[in-house]
């Protein structure tokens, strides 16, 4: 399958008290046409950040790429003015988010915010808009549509709500969907209806899925593919069914083990201990390695660089590297 997205070697930075911080550390990772990718990790582990990145969504904060390509159908937006942007965000990529009602504007009608990417990017007049917005609505399983349309987003519940932030995400059939924790607002049971509705919809429209989510069960239902974050980097990337498997990386190992699993009892469940750190003090060497049950003199010196492993894997830890593993430093 073709690659639609390459993050390569991206850096963002914020400015706090006239201080760059750097969040990202050189991303790396693609997703191909129709498929789900998974980024997971710990919040504070650079997830959405990276997300903001590739549509460029700084506004209000001091955020910006300082390094690094984006390549989406082979063009680099790590480039591209705000201009540009606005012409690709909600045509050819969209987010949805966790919280509907943040993105949601609470003073207009649903109608009229469904509208107005139908009307910007597709460049429908009045009843064209209108009949795709109803078609859209039913789409994501929305009944009564057109009332629906006349009313505010505080008459709906949450479930419908995330349902008519999907809708306002596929209006124009973007190319990549990005999805940052879509369901962990939502109860179980709407959870579910969520994800099958997003599984429906990718098939029907082969869009690729960035799907952004500290829930491992969401990435085993949802994804093909896995990139695990930590710290502001990728650690690990496999195919799903390997990354649960045989998880290479530590970090992805205690993040594995720390999902209860059927029959389990809770005080046994594994948890990664410590936190993930500051991204204005972070570590010498690697970035795990305070957290690290498997860490050797090494790691707490230099930086592991990612590996290559079998079966399109890839790995940054120590522990793979045959030359170095055992260097007493
Ligand atoms: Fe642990 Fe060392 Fe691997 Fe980091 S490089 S995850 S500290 S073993
Ligand atoms: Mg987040």
């Amino acid at each position: 399958m073709e690659k639609l997205l390459q993050v390569e070697k991206l850096e963002t930075v914020f400015t706090k008290d006239k201080q760059k911080i750097k969040v990202l550390h050189g991303v790396n990772f693609y997703i191909r046409r129709g498929e789900v990718l998974g980024l997971v990790g710990e919040s504070g582990s650079g997830k959405s950040i990276t997300s903001l990145s590739i549509m460029k969504l700084f506004k209000g904060t001091s955020g910006e790429i300082s390094n690094g390509k984006i390549q989406f159908n082979n063009e680099d937006l790590a480039t591209k003015s705000e201009a540009e942007m606005r012409k690709i965000r909600g045509k050819q990529m969209a987010m949805i988010f966790q919280e509907p009602m943040t993105s949601l504007n609470p003073v207009m009608k649903i109608g009229e915010q469904l509208l107005e990417p139908i009307r910007l990017h597709l460049g429908f007049k009045e009843k064209q808009a209108k009949d795709h917005a109803i078609t859209i609505l039913k789409k994501v399983g929305i009944p009564r549509a057109e009332e629906i349309m006349n009313e505010f987003p505080h008459q709906l519940s949450g479930g419908m709500r995330q349902r008519i932030m999907i809708a306002m995400a596929i209006s124009c059939s973007p190319q990549l969907l990005i999805a940052d924790e879509p369901t962990t607002a939502l109860d179980v049971t709407i959870q579910a209806q969520i994800l099958d509705l997003m599984k429906q919809l990718k098939q029907e429209e082969n869009m690729s899925v960035l799907m952004i989510t500290h829930d491992l069960g969401v990435v085993a239902e949802m994804c093909d593919r896995v990139v695990v974050m930590y710290a502001g980097k990728v650690v690990e990337e496999a195919d799903v069914f390997e990354l649960f498997e045989s998880p290479k990386h530590p970090y992805t190992k205690g993040l594995i083990g720390s999902v209860p699993k059927l029959g389990q009892k809770k005080d046994k469940l594994d948890s990664i201990k410590g936190n993930v750190p500051d991204p204005s003090s972070l570590p010498k060497g690697c970035k795990f390695a305070p957290r690290c049950d498997v860490a050797m003199p090494i790691c707490f010196v230099d930086e592991p660089q990612e590996i290559r492993l079998e079966n399109n894997r890839a790995c940054s830890c120590w522990l793979y590297n045959e030359e170095r593993r055992d260097t007493c430093v």
